[in-house]
């Protein structure tokens, strides 16, 4: 199953825009994506390949998530779930 990135999404009740920009170019930052739950924003850079841009918004919400919930999670935590849910995602038809 393909993810198409929105521009918006709403996660825990909170809308969030989500931005696709080359991040290095406009921003000089190289996180692959960036989310911040005071401003309901998402970065997501669209230089890398589609499958890691997929996977970071991925990631993002679940950042989002564990920011609105105070779930405490710990980074490795995060990127495990990102990583397995994508890959169960992916084979969805
Ligand atoms: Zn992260």
């Amino acid at each position: 199953m393909n993810i198409n990135i929105p521009n918006k999404i709403k996660v825990g009740g909170l809308d969030y825009d989500i931005i696709l920009k080359n991040r290095i170019e406009e921003d000089g930052v190289s996180d692959m994506g960036t989310q911040y739950t005071p401003i309901q924003k998402m970065w997501i850079d669209n230089t890398y390949h589609k499958q890691q841009q997929e996977e970071t918004f991925l990631h993002k919400i679940i950042e989002a998530i564990n920011d609105s919930y105070e779930l405490n999670l710990e980074h490795h935590k995060i990127c495990t779930l990102s990583n397995l849910l994508y890959q169960v995602i992916k084979q969805l038809k």
